[in-house]
């Protein structure tokens, strides 16, 4: 590992600690890293604890070139991250009339007072340079030490993650690695992680481009990060060789999500979605409603946890009489009402039952996909015989992939990703 490329993360707040708050921003940053060429090599966790602080930050610059923390930026004593670095690099801090402006102006906008506590969020040192945060209160440091570089940026990750991509990851790029690196994850569906595994690793044994391989609810992805000035031919080259061996299995790239590919083909085709939800509880409605413009396509899901919720929401009674409310019969019927009682073009449905409680007439694990449209009706069972974690994630990703196949075969849909 070069010193060069060594970058390490301080997660600051007693919170964490506490295990109150869980450390997103370091899994975030940790995700990031790779892609601008730094090299990770560990994370921290402090306290707000000025001593703490200051002896860690202390540390990691001894050992690393860059030392990201998030956290500790806000307004209150016990926000220590300004305090600390300017102790480490025996610097004093100011008060930048540019900042406090901006800081007034904020409070302003929303109509409220500024305490004089807010006015060290308008704080620089000499070696710092101030990172603009659209988001909240607290601007982010870029601090220059010789060929060190501390990056502080604020707790709450909706301003974290902003301020990453806008500021700290281009200024890495440009500063620091000097390097042309690109990155393309795959997605792949219908494969044991340890095949994908066998079957990648033999073509890709160089690290440029790197292939990290990573098992995800909704299938196998597949992340190559290429680097330097042919990163561009390489990951082309690479990502070909990829379509290749696992073409059928692919069904995204990047960003791609698989309800927010197929909400598009629904939506541009003029096609609408109704579901009724048993096992799920709601799950897949909630995580349709994160898919910009689903209103255009998605009419609906209807909650459905018992036998007389079902009937009055229109599944024959017969049919839990005879085949039980958990069957591939009540799933189908399920999938109709919602398709009839919502209008829709297509009706998906979830059944069964996912936690452990024991019933006598429900079977935990054992679970049935419904789909109905214009071209009939078909249900899937999907067994999780051992409890997984996650298992409603895993339900609904089975869903939409029945969803996705059911448009392919009978709707001629493409639901590849694009280039
Ligand atoms: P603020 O101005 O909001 O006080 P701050 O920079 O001081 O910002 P903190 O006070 O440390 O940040 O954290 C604010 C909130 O951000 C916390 O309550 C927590 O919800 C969230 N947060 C802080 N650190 C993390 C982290 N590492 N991962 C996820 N969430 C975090
Ligand atoms: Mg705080």
């Amino acid at each position: 590992l070069s010193t060069n490329y060594k970058a390490e993360i301080i997660s600051i707040g007693t919170e964490l600690l506490r295990g109150e708050v869980l450390d997103t921003n370091a899994n975030y940053l940790a995700t990031e890293l790779p892609l601008t060429g730094m090299q990770l090599h560990s994370v921290t966790m402090a306290g707000d604890n000025f001593e703490q602080l200051c002896e860690l930050l202390k540390q990691a610059l001894e050992r690393s070139r860059i030392v990201i923390t998030t956290g500790g930026l806000g307004p209150t004593e016990d926000d220590l991250t300004r305090e600390c670095i300017a102790a480490v690099l025996d610097e004093t801090v100011s008060v930048d009339a540019g900042l406090e402006q901006q800081l007034r102006d904020i409070f302003k906008q929303f109509g409220r007072e500024m305490s004089p506590h807010n006015i060290k969020q308008a704080w620089l040192i000499p070696s710092a340079e101030a990172l603009p945060n659209p988001r909240g209160t607290a601007p982010g440091w870029w601090v220059t030490n010789n060929d060190k570089i501390i990056v502080a940026m604020p707790g709450p990750p909706r301003e974290m993650t902003l301020m990453w991509r806008n500021e700290v990851k281009p200024r890495i790029l440009s500063k620091l690695s000097g390097n042309i690196i690109l990155s393309r994850t795959i997605k792949l569906y219908g494969l044991p992680e340890a095949e994908v595994a066998e079957r990648a690793e033999s073509f890709f044994s160089t690290d440029n481009p790197d292939l990290g391989i990573y098992a995800r609810t909704d299938g196998i992805h597949l992340r190559l990060i290429a680097h330097g000035e042919n990163s561009e031919s390489l990951l082309r080259q690479a990502e070909e060789k990829i379509y290749d061996i696992f073409g059928p299995n692919i069904w995204g790239k990047d960003d791609d999500t698989l309800i927010g590919m197929i909400g598009n083909w629904l939506a541009e085709n003029g096609k609408t979605l109704a579901i009724m939800e048993d096992s799920t509880s709601g799950l897949l409605a909630n995580i349709i409603s994160g898919i910009p413009g689903n209103s255009g396509f998605f009419n609906g899901s209807l909650i459905a946890p018992s036998d007389e919720i079902k009937i009055a929401m229109g599944v024959p009674k017969e049919l839990i009489d005879t085949h039980g409310a958990v069957s591939p019969e009540v799933a189908e019927a399920m999938a109709v009402a919602a398709r009839v009682n919502l209008s829709a073009d297509i009706g998906l449905s979830t059944s069964g039952i996912l936690t452990e409680h024991v019933s006598e007439r429900r079977r935990p694990g054992l679970t049935y996909i419904g789909i109905a449209d214009s071209d009939g009706q078909a249900s899937w069972s999907q067994n999780y015989a051992r409890f997984r974690d996650e298992l409603g994630q895993r339900e609904a990703t089975g869903a939409f992939f029945r969803l996705r196949e059911r448009l392919i075969k009978f709707h001629n849909a493409g639901l590849r990703p694009k280039g």
